[in-house]
């Protein structure tokens, strides 16, 4: 990495996006840097994929190895740093880094993903992967015939309910607030699907959880309802904290549109509201958060990149 160049592309971030981004600006032989915190992005928190296409049953850590092979097999450069501003200064753009690096560049992608939000109880972090999941899409198949819970009452929360229903054999639904907010046609979803009749459904509202339970694996939450603070325990395999993601869209949280949800706004060119600097991935307003489609997000966003460098 050379502080003085000024590469043709910068793309920021590890996962999915950063990896498919980094890949088409090579194979158009742009001078591309690509700058992650940690490769591999959410996958590293993964297991078994089998939701991308033509890559049956894989280990998550084998899909970032396939990723890492190929963008390594096109000579792109990396850096293991953290970006933490990028700026727009005199036409070009300047990212500031954790290491203190200052890179530049004409084009930019931001990639950086999204974090589960987490409960934040006792349990959670030792009990991640071992019952607890923060995805019904990815880990619901799992859960064949087993008693789960989903935490949250919003719409990830409610769609998570929708994939567990032909899956699961009793669902507990926990919320903090009095009733659940979800769209009312994810609601009437719920109440009106055929499944009901073949499982037992609980919601369990005005209730914060207190606790994950468990010995090697997840067998249970310890909840206490807020008005009276009576606690009770809930027994179950498999818990789904569907309380929605944080993007990680602080490092341009001050110079380009961000939405009400704290992602970065693009249009459908993968454009940000700043001349050059582009984004994809769960990092933006681009809905379903899955890694087929962060992957497809960070070609365009490349190939968007490469096409308005075509024009400067
Ligand atoms: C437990 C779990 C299971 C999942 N299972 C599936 C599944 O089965 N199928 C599926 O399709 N999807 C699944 N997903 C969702 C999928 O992983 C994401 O949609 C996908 O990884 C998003 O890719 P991304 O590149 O946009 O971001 P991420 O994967 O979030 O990667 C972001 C990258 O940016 C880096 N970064 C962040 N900030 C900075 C910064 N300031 N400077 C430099 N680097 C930075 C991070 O270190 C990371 O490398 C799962 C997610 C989780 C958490």
């Amino acid at each position: 990495m050379n502080q003085n160049k000024v590469y043709d592309m910068i793309v920021v971030g590890g996962g999915p996006a950063a990896h498919s981004a980094s890949l088409y600006s090579r194979r158009k032989e742009l001078d591309t840097l690509m700058v992650a915190k940690e490769e591999g992005g959410q996958l590293l928190y993964s297991s078994e994929i089998d939701n991308y296409l033509g890559i049956s049953d894989v280990e998550a850590f084998d899909l970032v190895k396939k990723f890492r092979n190929h963008v390594d097999k096109y000579g792109v450069e990396k850096l293991d740093d953290e970006v933490l501003k990028v700026e727009k200064n005199e036409g070009l753009l300047e990212l500031a880094t954790e290491k203190n690096a200052t890179l530049r560049a004409r084009t930019v992608v931001i990639a950086t993903g999204a974090k589960w939000r987490k409960l934040d109880v006792p349990g959670e972090e030792e009990f991640t992967g071992k019952g607890l999941s923060y995805c019904t899409t990815c880990d619901g198949p799992l859960y064949a015939n087993a008693d789960v819970a989903i935490i949250g009452g919003g719409n990830s929360a409610f769609e998570g309910i929708i994939d567990m229903l032909p899956i699961a054999n009793r669902i507990v639904n926990v919320d903090i607030a009095p009733e659940p907010i979800a769209d009312p046609v994810l609601q009437r979803h719920v109440e009106n699907s055929e499944h009901m009749g073949d499982l037992e459904f609980k919601g369990y509202y005005g209730h914060e959880i207190v606790e994950i339970l468990g010995d090697d694996m997840v067998t249970g939450l310890k909840i206490r309802e807020v008005e009276t603070e009576e606690e009770k325990t809930v027994d179950v395999e498999g818990i789904f904290v569907e309380i929605g993601l944080i993007p990680n869209s602080q490092l341009v949280g001050d110079l380009v549109e961000i939405n009400d949800a704290g992602e970065v706004v693009v249009n459908c060119e993968s454009k940000t509201s700043v001349d050059g600097l582009f984004a994809a991935g769960d990092v933006t307003n681009v809905p379903e958060k899955q890694i087929i489609i962060a992957a497809g997000e960070g070609a365009k966003a490349a190939l968007g990149a490469y096409r308005y460098l075509i024009h400067q």
